[in-house]
């Protein structure tokens, strides 16, 4: 038998075989938290990109989106209005959408920042909150 060593990420606890790779993926915790931290503040995609560098580009249609602007994905929930906003940043980079488009309440899934579902952006007033689910209450 042999003994190993691992080494394990103090945010999450996933194990690796380097101190080197447990490292490289600590400090991508840290970057993923401050980013949050900005797209909560408000903070563009672009500034939180420059500083935390999460993404190898920001597409130029998104570069001034945050997480006021919403998302017309119509495919989500059959709804044809901006119904999505910006939640949350994962580990992997993709992002949390998030909202009400439909009376079944509310939904939410996780898209690449070059995904086609981020293509048609809308300005924070036009975001739709399907009128039926706040009725139901
Ligand atoms: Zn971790």
């Amino acid at each position: 038998m042999e003994k190993v060593t691992m080494y394990r990420c103090e945010y999450c606890g996933n194990l690796f075989d380097t101190a080197e790779l447990s490292a490289k993926h600590e400090q991508r915790h840290r970057n993923i938290d401050g980013a949050n931290e900005m797209l909560r503040e408000g903070a563009t995609l672009e500034q939180i990109n420059q500083r935390y560098k999460i993404w190898s580009n920001v597409p130029d249609h998104l570069k001034e989106a945050t997480k006021d602007n919403c998302f017309r994905i119509s495919y989500w929930q059959c709804c044809d209005k901006p119904a999505y906003t910006m939640r949350e940043i994962k580990m992997d980079g993709r992002i949390r959408l998030f909202g009400c488009g439909s009376w079944n309440g509310y939904y939410g899934s996780d898209v690449r920042i070059d995904s086609t579902d981020l293509k048609d952006i809308h300005q924070p007033d036009e975001l739709f909150i399907d009128p039926r689910y706040e009725s139901r209450w």
